[in-house]
This record gives C-alpha cells, structure tokens and sequence, in this order.
C-alpha cells in the first residue's frame, strides 16, 4: 500500500508527531478558501468544480471530506492528492510547511524518490540562484550590482529573502557551472537558462543582469527575471531590454504565476485581503514597507487562472498600480476582469505623483506608503468617478450625459444602499440635476447577471501539480439503504473501539457491500498485524481515493458516543437477516432448477434448508 519499498521510510512515530504538530484546517487553509460552520470549515472543493461548497474540514478530528465528489483524508492525503506526491513527500512537504525540522535523511529520500520529471528543472533553476546569489554577495564582480541594488534600497535582509544575485557579464558563466555539475544537453536545453546556438552549444541567456528568481506557490524557482545592469556605455545600454525573463516551458507559465504568491499566502488568508501590484519590483517594495500580501502578474495582464487562485485565497483585493495613465488603465481592466471572473470586493490605492509603488516608497518612505493603501483607499465607483472623466470636457452637455449615464451603471454595482445614496447626492449636487431623475434612472438600469457572463476554461488549475490531478465526476447522491446505514455504523464502532473485532468474529458477522468488505478486511489485517489501530494511521496506508474517501465519512458519522447492547444487536440482526434472505433467494432458485431437471433428491434437500433458513428469519424477526 505504501509505495517505494527501497527508499529509506519515515517512522511512523515520526509521521504521528508530525501530524499532532500540524492543523489540518491551516493547512488546507492555504489552498482552499475556507469558512467556518459550526465545528467544521468548508469551502470549495479543490478536487473537483463546484460552485457551491461541499468540501469541509472537520478540526476536531482532522480530516476533510468532500460530500460532493466523495474524496477525504487526513492532512497528508490533501497534500498527496493536490500536489501529486508520493505518501512519504507527502509528510515531508507538510513538515516543511509547518517548519516542523525533520532528519535530512527523509528530506532528501523524498527528492531522489521524486520521480516528476521536472524536478531536475526545479534542481537547476534552484542550482542557478545559489550560483547567482554566490556571485552577488561574496565575488569582486558583484560590487556593481551590489552598488546598484544599495541605490535601490534593497538591503541585505531584502536580498536574501527574495534571493536575488546577479548574473556576471560572461556569456558562458554559467554553461561551465552546469557542464561540471553534468546537467546533460538535454536539461540544459530544457532549464531556459541558456540559448543553444546551431551547433548544439549553449551560452548563457542572463548576463550582466541583477537576478530575480520567481517562485511557485510551494516557493520552487521555475523562472528567473533578470534586471539589466546599467553600466558606463550608454550605447551598449540601449540594446539591452530592462528586464529579461526566462522563457515559458514545462514548469513556467506566465499565465499562471503570481509573484510573491507564497510568502504572501498565510497573510492572505489571515487578513483575507490580496495587494495587487504591477512589477514585483513593486511587491518587494511593499514587503519592505510591512506588506507581506502583495501580489504581481508576470508582465501580462491578468488571466483568469491567477484571479481564479486569487479568489479562493482571499474575500477582498487592493489593486495598487501605477500612478500615471497606463496604470490607470490597467486598474480599469482588472475592475472589469474581477467583475466578471469573481466575486471579490475590490478597492484601490491610488498614488499621487504618477508614480509607481517601489518610486512612491522610496521618495516618501515606507510608513507613508501603508498609510496611503491601508486607509487611503478607494471604492471602485470612486475610481471610476475620477476615471470616466479622462478625456472628457464636462462643460459640454452631451459629454456631461454620457458621463453621468455610464456612471450610473457603476453605481448600480454598489451593494450597499447607503453608498449609493451618497454617491446621488454627491452627483445631483456636483452637476445640478435632480437627485429623483438620476434615482429613476439607476433604478431602471439592469445588469447583466455577474454569474451568467462567467466563461470558466474548466477546469485549469493556476499551480502546474495541480493540474495534474485529474477532475473527477461528481457521484450522484444516491440516499443509503438501512443496510448500508447498518455497516457504516458497525464500521464506525470498530474504528472507535477496535476491541469490538472478536465480538463480530464471535457473532459471525460479514459485510455485505463489497466496499465495507474492503475496509473491514484491512482495517482487521493492520489491527492484527499491529495489535492497535487509529484511523489516522489508517489514512496513511489507504491509498485508494475511494475507500479513503469512505472511510472520512464513516469516521465523521454524528452518532451517539456510547454504543448499547441494543443497538449493537440491532445493526447485527439486520445485517445478519439481509444474509439469510440473500441465501434463501439462491437457494429457491437452485430448487427451482433441480425441480426443472428431476433431481428430486437435490430438490427435497434444498427444501430442507429453505424451511431452516425461513425459520431463522421468522425467529430474529421476533
Ligand atoms: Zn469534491
């Protein structure tokens, strides 16, 4: 059931510390929206599309269950289905994620185990930074960049947490570095960090560049960006592109990436709040300023799978561009994006000056700037308010009309009715008009319905690993028979009360479904093989989605705590007499068929058996 029989297994004493150390609900907190209900959180189910949540983590008991496409397990399932692990990565991951420190044995077991075939592109990018990060920190080519990022206000703590290094002015620096560590043609070709000439030689594709690494949401480098280092020749300087990134390829999808996305996660969804920059540069200014949650899309405009993860993660986002009309005009496009594609609130912060966040920071310090976009902030009808106006001369009535009429329609998106009255009295007396005409006006206008306008690509998952795991259908909810109702409750017994086992072997009992048969066959293999049983530790070895699945929801059943005679006794009889029935069946018709061929003798006993087995019934029934 565990894979891998070679590799060097973690003590199951180790995974039992690491799962009482770790909250399932803050783990799965990170993937997964999560509200709570009762005892319980729920959300939407990561594993397949809904749209309404049927996904629920029990804190108590430290599992999640989807009723919907019935998958379940405890913390190390989660990370194993989502992220596409084995078991054993599984636990590593959630160690690492909970900074649980754990023997490095186990750690780098699960990276040679890993057999992803991008791990070497992980490897090499991560291989690159260290390099990169070398030359920057310790060597005499450094100093430039050195110089350069001081100028920037990127101080040592900065540089090490976002990693940056730099890439030296030689076009085979690197091609050496790997050629040793013997990275063959074939991942060099696929790592993006070099540009493979005809002959089959490579040459680096950054050099003289500050370097930037750009991680995924588990913090893996899959890109890097690179910053072009001024320097004394102005001519060479302008055929340079400012920033370089790494191509797209297996690992680095432009589309999916947003920048900081991992260290801003756990404030994300504390705070259930996202900062939306424009350049990283900005999201790193943000962070130096106190803004751990700032978020940047890789020099595209947003695509639907980062607003898509954006809106699982948080209730609200900031957007916070650039100053100047480009900026402008990229917040009015993401307005209409999250509009459209999400049901986040939304507000923004704008910055005087045309400037950008990383230039407003610097020019006026990192307390002005939380100040400006943690109570500066603008509603999206004020936005649009000073937007609409660009270009327009509101002296002129025509314009004037069309103005207040497109106005309108922002207005009507505002929620709250207190809002919209203030804004009407604030447009009624700014253009002179009557506050009851533009009241009659807002009240005829109809918008499309939000929901209806939504075009999901279903279902691409923003997180590469993720995409992997294949979307399963929903199951029908069938409602359950007393039978099956009857075997759940027996199996929840036992998992409670293991003991419970040599009473259902004394009284003869077997499960009917072949899916209680299942469990029930391994829950008594591992509590005879192991003489104690936990369903935690059950988790941990059931590795088939289905019967996991089923056994999270056994596990979950509301029941009374004690079990009584009686109802053990009822829950066996009906069991019991559903095996009876079935047997008589089959032997009516063996009796039916020997009577077809003339056995007699066979008929008469089977005759026999059929009165015994009819009495058995009549008698429990009493
Ligand atoms: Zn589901």
């Amino acid at each position: 059931m565990i894979e891998g029989d070679e590799m060097a297994r973690i003590p199951q004493q180790v995974i039992d510390e690491i799962r009482e150390k770790t909250d399932i609900v803050n783990i799965i907190g990170q993937y997964v929206q999560l509200k709570k209900s009762g005892k319980n959180y729920t959300g939407l189910c990561p594993f397949h599309e809904e749209r309404t949540p049927s996904f629920s983590v029990a804190s108590d008991r430290q599992f999640y269950h989807c009723f919907g496409c019935g998958r379940g397990g405890n913390v190390f399932n989660f990370i194993q289905e989502l992220e596409g692990l084995s078991f054993q990565e599984a636990v590593v991951r959630v160690a690492e994620m909970e900074g649980i420190p754990l023997s490095s044995q186990y750690m780098t077991t699960s990276k040679q185990v890993g057999h992803n075939k991008n791990d070497s592109l992980y490897q090499m990018n991560q291989h690159a930074c260290e390099v990169y990060q070398h030359i920057l920190k310790n060597t005499q080519i450094g100093q430039a960049a050195r110089n350069y990022l001081e100028k920037r206000q990127l101080d040592s703590e900065l540089l090490e947490e976002f990693q940056i290094g730099f890439a030296p002015d030689r076009r085979d620096f690197l091609v050496k570095v790997f050629e040793q560590r013997g990275y063959t043609k074939e991942q060099m070709a696929a790592s993006g960090l070099f540009v493979q000439l005809e002959n089959g030689n490579f040459m680096d594709r950054f050099y003289s560049r500050v370097m930037f690494p750009i991680q995924d949401e588990h913090g893996r480098i899959i890109a890097f960006s690179g910053r072009y280092l001024p320097t004394d020749n102005e001519a060479d300087d302008k055929r340079q592109p400012k920033y370089l990134n790494s191509p797209e390829g297996e690992i680095f999808n432009k589309r999916e990436v947003l920048f900081n996305l991992h260290r801003a996660k756990g404030t994300m969804r504390k705070n259930q709040e996202a900062y939306l920059f424009e350049g990283f540069m900005d999201v790193i200014a943000a962070y130096k300023s106190g803004i751990p949650n700032g978020l940047a899309s890789m020099g595209t405009s947003l695509t639907e799978q980062q607003i898509r993860r954006i809106d699982k993660l948080v209730h609200q986002v900031v957007l916070c561009y650039d100053g100047d009309q480009a900026g402008q005009d990229a917040i009015y496009r993401a307005i209409s994006l999250f509009e459209e594609q999400s049901q986040l609130k939304m507000s923004i912060v704008s910055l005087p000056e045309r400037l950008d966040p990383d230039e407003y920071v610097k020019k006026y310090g990192a307390e002005s700037f939380v100040q400006l976009a943690q109570h500066s902030r603008q509603s999206v009808f004020q936005f649009m308010r000073q937007y609409k106006r660009t270009g327009r001369n509101l002296e002129n009535d025509q314009e004037q009309i069309a103005y207040l009429n497109e106005l309108l329609i922002e207005l009507k998106k505002v929620d709250s009715v207190i809002e919209q009255d203030k804004y009407l009295n604030q447009l009624a007396l700014e253009f002179n008009v009557s506050r009851d005409a533009l009241q009659q006006q807002l009240s005829q206008i109809q918008l499309p319905s939000p929901v209806a306008t939504v075009q999901y690509d279903l279902p691409v998952e923003p997180d590469v690993s993720v995409s992997q795991v294949p979307k399963i259908s929903v199951q029908v909810v069938v409602k359950k028979t007393q039978l099956q109702k009857a075997q759940e409750l027996l199996l929840y017994r036992l998992f409670n009360d293991p003991s419970l086992n040599k009473r259902l072997k004394a009284d003869e009992v077997f499960f009917i479904d072949e899916i209680y048969q299942e469990i029930y066959v391994l829950f008594d293999s591992i509590l005879e093989g192991q003489g104690s049983f936990t369903i935690q530790q059950f988790l941990d070895v059931l590795q088939e989605n289905h019967l996991r699945g089923k056994v999270v929801e056994i596990a979950s059943m509301n029941v009374p705590k004690e079990m009584s005679d009686q109802e053990w006794h009822d829950v066996i009889t009906l069991i019991k007499k559903h095996r009876i029935q079935e047997l008589l069946i089959t032997k009516k018709n063996e009796q039916q068929l020997a009577r077809q061929q003339h056995q007699t003798d066979l008929e008469l006993k089977l005759a026999v058996e059929i009165i015994q087995l009819t009495k058995q019934l009549k008698q429990m029934s009493q």
